[in-house]
């Protein structure tokens, strides 16, 4: 009988250390799930980048898909993502050169919206997006 531990019952104290070290468990396992996710769940993907630095919204350039995206300032750009190539292909900015810009489809690519202050850009997996956004 050599455990000092007062104040709990043996049985009590067991059912503690199972649940704490469950509970560490699967709080990593879940950490992991979701690095996990990020990492490897997309691979490949676009973000749509506001004001330089905020993220507003994420796809998988895998999935075919049209997306509307609103600036705070109030520009709708309809985003199209189809075959592995991003565009724009509407936009209720002024100038209109997000959408010449036409298709990308490259890691690093990026499509730039100036007035709505919105830049899409592909990133692929285990690229530091952190160190990447230039205000344009
Ligand atoms: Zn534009």
């Amino acid at each position: 009988m050599s455990t000092k531990r007062t104040g709990q019952k043996k049985t009590g104290l067991y059912i503690g250390d199972v649940i704490s070290v469950a509970g560490v468990l699967l709080l990593s396992f879940f950490v992991w799930f979701l690095f996990f996710l990020v990492s490897n769940g997309s691979g490949v993907r676009v973000i749509v980048v506001e004001g330089g630095s905020k993220i507003v919204a994420e796809y998988d350039i895998r999935r075919d898909c049209v997306y509307d995206v609103v600036s705070s300032n109030g520009h709708k750009l309809v985003v199209t993502v189809n075959d592995g190539s991003v565009s724009v292909s509407e936009s209720t900015c002024n100038n209109r050169h997000c959408i010449a810009m036409g298709k990308i489809r490259n890691s690093r690519e990026t499509l730039v919206c100036v007035p709505a202050k919105i830049k899409i850009k592909i990133v692929s997996r285990g690229e530091d997006m952190q160190n990447d956004f230039i205000v344009g």
